[in-house]
């Protein structure tokens, strides 16, 4: 008898091994099971891999004196079941990617490194008969440090936790040593049943229908795959609440895929407030510790409610009986290295598994799930009101070729562009004056995308890669500590003060970025005699909100609802709440439409439909200005009038007559080395090897969007096939031997397939 194991090395197959003496002479039971992982030799290395098989000596392609015994097996039961070994070969086949490297994707790396799968993790908790007066008055950073502590309440929390709060390891230990606090190790019970926390809200009729499609395939154990097309503010929250509570109290597990791990805070308390339940959060964000327990309590069904990330689809569940895609359009759903995954088509395929229903909420459906719709394969809810009196916000367009831009005179005489139309400012005037918040989503962070010589015409780029250095301000106010930065890699410079080309000091910052956007909005809406602000203005992006509670912060002030100004990139474009916003504007979110990318208006549509329901979502109206250079350009009028679904339909159809996915299948390869010659070689290389197929176009090699990027060089070729099979089949024949091609040998090549841009 002899073990297959699955390794972790980028090699399409699978390993023999044989069983130690001492285990073959024992009963078959102690042979390790399918699914348990074991310690191996492999060449030199030891590695930890998983068992897949058991096959008679026979069947082996390996010369039995070849073949190493295990080193040792780590588990007595399995750690994968069938279905999550299923799930496996399913990812490895679609996206023709090792078995053995989906594995380790799909694996927490603690039990990848061979960990334990119990652990005992070290919480601390008060003694009960301590109070505030066992601290002396001197001890005032001991008390403070008691004091977070305190916070957890009785039962305290995790060291882990703690210390990422800022707890001090060395003061743990005296308050210890002090008798005051105590650490053990929290025993894990079976979850009591979920009980509701609050009443649910009374349903609409439409959301009542989606409820009960949902609850019907729950019941009759029948996999569903439902697409919830509900507007912003239409209670598609609802709907998952309601529908999960029948599942809950089936005693099933539920799990929520959120897009960011910035709302997954905010989803919480969604359903915390709902539910009387042990919720699990999992996200990039997590430490490995905390990685493995949730990993975990997923598979010994301790976790009633997940909520995810991407990421969270691929853990082993104990019961799953519900999966929820919420914004299920939104790109951040697809794994974008290694294993490159879709989560809303991984998750139809474990719902698919289980016999789930599974439900991919959103605004604004993607073609693909338009096109599911169409084929049957998805069944569609509308919802198409908002409860309550909020009415969907309109959305009108600002000819910015009528109007010119307003211009703002500096102290020194000098007239500059404000990039905002007259009719713009005055509806932001007008709110402000009413009262409520405007919302001004602009989708570039910085001060201006550019450093522009005017003499010239030399712009500051990045050296490793093919892009503008974006221009930044520390101090906004007094333009200091001024520096160039590459978004993409990172780079930074400081700003020069002379061209480097021609030697002229008259170098421009063009365009605009937030920062630049929220000078001027100060410029014009202070007041003119103190020219002191007259209303904050708030600047969210990843530059204001990367220090911890920054968010929060900001979060805070908004909420206090007073009259402000929002500039915002499209940080704020998913799930919050700013219930004063009134007016969205858009000063030039249109430009997606003139993009070369085919899938640009569509995802340009999304960004803007989801902006826009940032307004009026409280009892007030609201407003959408759409500031744009080409208002007869035919898909922007038709969203402004007919509404996404239709703009979406009609894209869908031209899409059918080009032949473009989703009615064509596409897989991306990429190639990435040191030179463009070289890469470009190992394509060319490659596509040679390819059967001739008729339906089946080549496109390539070309260089890649961002050819070159931390001084590394990357082309592609794009294969679109009319039929998703014969793709298949013929990837198949085609990637391995085109990997293992002599040009390829130094170069990283990589396969996407279902790619969402190239
Ligand atoms: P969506 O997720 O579709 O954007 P939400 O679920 O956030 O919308 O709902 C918007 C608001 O409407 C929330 O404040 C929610 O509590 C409220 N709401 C949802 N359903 C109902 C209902 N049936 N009756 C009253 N209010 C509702
Ligand atoms: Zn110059
Ligand atoms: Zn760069």
């Amino acid at each position: 008898m002899l073990v297959q194991v699955a390794l972790p090395v980028p090699l399409y197959r699978v390993f023999d091994y044989s069983l130690p003496a001492e285990m073959s002479a024992l009963p078959n039971a102690s042979i390790p099971k399918i699914g348990t992982r074991v310690e191996v030799s492999f060449g030199r290395q030891t590695l930890i891999g998983i068992v897949i098989a058991h096959i008679p000596e026979a069947d082996s392609s390996v010369p039995l004196n070849k073949i190493k015994p295990i080193n040792k097996c780590l588990d007595a039961d399995p750690i994968l079941d069938d279905s999550m070994l299923k799930l496996a070969y399913w990812l490895a086949r679609y996206y023709h990617y090792p078995l053995g490297d989906v594995l380790a994707v799909i694996l927490p790396s603690l039990v990848r490194q061979g960990k334990p799968l119990d652990l005992l993790i070290t919480h601390w908790r008060i003694l009960p008969h301590v109070t505030d007066d066992d601290f002396r008055a001197n001890a005032k950073k001991q008390k403070q440090q008691f004091d977070m502590l305190k916070l957890h309440g009785e039962r305290g929390a995790s060291e882990d936790i703690l210390l990422l709060e800022g707890m001090q390891r060395e003061f743990l230990k005296t308050l210890e040593d002090k008798g005051l606090i105590e650490r053990y190790i929290e025993s894990k019970q079976a979850p009591s049943p979920v009980k509701l926390a609050k009443m649910p809200l009374d349903l609409n009729a439409e959301q009542q229908r989606a409820v009960d499609a949902i609850i019907a395939a729950h019941e009759a154990k029948r996999y569903t795959g439902i697409l919830l097309n509900g507007i912003t503010g239409s209670g598609k929250t609802e709907v998952y609440l309601q529908a999960m509570q029948a599942v809950l109290e089936a005693g099933k597990q539920v799990l929520i895929l959120v897009p960011e791990i910035g709302l997954t805070p905010q989803t919480r308390a969604r359903f915390a407030s709902r539910f009387a339940a042990h919720i699990v959060l999992l996200h990039s964000g997590m430490n490995n510790t905390h990685r493995l327990q949730g990993w975990q309590d997923c598979r010994t069904g301790h976790a009633q409610i997940i909520i995810g990330t991407r990421s969270a689809l691929l853990y082993s569940f104990a019961d799953l009986g519900l999966i929820v895609v919420d914004e299920a359009h939104d790109g951040s759903y697809k794994q974008q290295d290694t294993l490159r995954y879709h989560a809303a088509d991984v998750a139809l395929y474990r719902g698919f598994q289980h016999n789930i229903p599974v439900v991919l909420g959103t605004a604004t459906p993607s073609l693909e799930h338009l096109k599911l719709v169409d084929e049957g394969k998805l069944v569609e809810y509308q919802l198409l009101t908002r409860p309550g009196n909020a009415n969907p916000a309109t959305m009108q367009l600002i000819d910015a070729r009528l109007q010119s831009t307003h211009q703002q005179t500096t102290d020194d005489g000098a007239r500059y562009d404000t990039g905002l139309t007259d009719a713009l400012i005055g509806a932001i005037r007008q709110t402000l004056e009413a009262g409520d918040q405007v919302l001004i989503f602009l989708n570039r962070r910085g001060y201006a995308p550019v450093l522009l010589c005017k003499a010239c015409g030399w712009q500051a780029d990045c050296p490793r890669c093919d892009a503008h250095l974006t221009v930044h301000y520390n101090n906004q106010a007094q333009h200091s500590h001024s520096y160039l930065k590459c978004h993409h890699c990172d780079w930074q410079a400081y700003i020069p003060a002379a061209c480097p080309d021609c030697g002229s000091q008259n170098l421009d910052a063009k365009g605009m970025g937030t920062t630049r956007l929220s000078e001027n909005l100060h410029a014009i809406f202070a007041n003119p005699q103190t020219s002191k602000d007259l209303y904050p203005i708030i600047q969210i992006d990843r530059d204001t909100t990367r220090l911890k509670n920054s968010w929060e912060n900001i979060y805070q002030r908004i909420n206090e609802g007073k009259p402000a100004i929002l500039v915002g990139t499209q940080m704020v474009a998913k799930g919050h709440h700013f219930p004063n916003v009134t007016l969205v504007c858009l000063p030039n979110a249109d430009r997606g439409f003139l993009s070369a990318d085919f899938r640009s208006p569509e995802h340009t549509a999304q960004l803007m439909v989801q902006v826009a329901g940032r307004a009026g979502r409280g009892d007030k109206a609201g407003r959408v200005l759409i500031q744009t250079l080409q208002p007869d350009n035919e898909l922007l009028l038709k969203l402004v009038k007919d509404g996404y679904l239709s703009f979406a339909r009609e894209l869908l159809q031209e899409r059918k007559i080009m032949g473009l996915p989703p009615y064509s299948y596409a897989a991306l390869i990429r190639c990435e080395g040191k030179t463009m010659a070289a890469t470009t070689q190992a394509l060319k290389d490659a596509i040679e090897l390819l059967p001739t197929a008729h339906n089946l176009a080549v496109l390539g090699p070309i260089d890649a969007p961002m050819s070159k990027k931390n001084s590394r060089y990357h082309a592609q070729v794009l294969l679109l096939a009319k039929d998703r099979q014969q793709l298949h089949r013929i990837l198949n024949q085609w990637w391995q031997p085109a990997i293992a091609l002599p040009s390829a040998k130094y170069l990283k090549l990589t396969l996407d397939i279902d790619p969402i841009g190239w």
